[in-house]
């Protein structure tokens, strides 16, 4: 039997966030009628999410040290799981641990949890869908475009950096942990020095499990 699979283009759906006073805003979030002692109006001015709000200095400024762990710990699972590469996997959930099971935080445990990759895929999965759970999808009018537009309105800029990074914008290099973007799908690493040397932690890395795993 032949089932046919819609996409959902990343291209054509927008995120939408709220938009502070005084900043240039794309519209205003007709899709939600708010309560206000004086009646009813529209919801709050809006903006769409652009490549800057990803670059690594914005979302420093846009997420703590503990918000940012998470992201890239999630970006670095979910590589290191469609690469099969169980060092990037244990960083990972280095990075993840203390939102995951505060307290265990063991190397012990983390060398299984990466060594056994049906953990990254429960656990990534979960986690994920929770970071973006209070985003709606939403039908909105675009007045620039002067068209009505599905759209993913997120009530905080967070939550819209983590929608994209599941949408794969964000990529984390495996070596140092730097966040960068880029449209290219083939680029892992924030340099061609930093594939060489994962490469070789990698390989040192594979060696010291095989030697535990002996023992
Ligand atoms: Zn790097």
């Amino acid at each position: 039997m032949n089932v046919t699979h819609y996409k959902l283009s990343r291209q054509t759906i927008p995120l939408l966030v709220p938009c502070p006073p005084k900043e240039p805003h794309d519209g205003i979030a007709n899709f939600y009628i708010e309560k206000t002692p004086h009646g009813h109006r529209s919801g709050p001015r809006i903006r769409l999410v652009t490549q800057k709000d990803l670059r690594d200095a914005e979302l420093r400024k846009t997420l703590d040290q503990r918000e940012l762990d998470l992201l890239i710990g999630a970006v670095m699972l979910r590589h290191g799981l469609e690469k099969r590469d169980e060092h990037e996997r244990r960083h990972g959930f280095e990075k993840l641990m203390p939102w995951l099971d505060p307290g265990l935080n063991s190397a012990g445990l983390l060398d299984h949890f990466a060594g056994v990759p049906g953990h990254a895929v429960i656990k990534l999965s979960r986690a994920a869908t929770q970071l973006v759970e209070d985003a709606r999808l939403v039908l909105w009018f675009w007045p620039k475009q002067q068209r009505f537009t599905p759209a993913v309105y997120c009530p905080s800029l967070k939550t819209a950096l983590f929608i994209n990074s599941l949408l794969g914008r964000i990529r984390v290099c495996p070596y140092c942990a730097t966040v960068f973007t880029t449209e290219k799908k083939n680029v892992d690493y924030c340099c061609t020095a930093h594939r060489d040397a994962h490469r070789m932690a990698r390989w040192r890395a594979k060696g010291k499990a095989a030697k535990r795993r002996d023992r």
